[in-house]
């Protein structure tokens, strides 16, 4: 699907870097990110499926994204992937990263 990316984006939110470019890549389309370099035409974007919530208008829904991400894989799970450590402690450093973001970029 592609869209017009001034219609979509939301003010509020700021353009940040995600997508692995040296530069604020990651823009928030009606509370998601998608991806501003993916694009056939200058000014639109090809919405991506990742359903990635934005952390700025959309952070519970973050926080829940990737939390799983914040667990130390070879430390803190053992062979069948259960979780060694309280999941409490994923959500705080997933906050954290919240945190992180919007003192980057607000
Ligand atoms: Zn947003």
């Amino acid at each position: 699907m592609q869209k017009e990316i001034k219609e979509l984006m939301k003010p509020s939110c700021p353009n940040i870097h995600y997508f692995g470019a040296p530069y604020r890549d990651g823009g928030c389309i009606d509370g998601f990110l998608h991806d501003l370099d993916d694009s056939d035409e200058p000014g639109t974007v090809n919405l991506n499926d990742q359903y990635i919530p934005c952390p700025f208008c959309n952070s519970e829904a973050h926080i829940e994204y990737i939390k799983e991400d914040m667990c130390d894989q070879e430390t803190e799970m053992d062979e069948d992937g259960k979780l060694l450590i309280p999941e409490s402690v994923l959500i705080e450093r997933a906050k954290e990263v919240v945190e992180n973001y919007k003192k980057m970029y607000l």
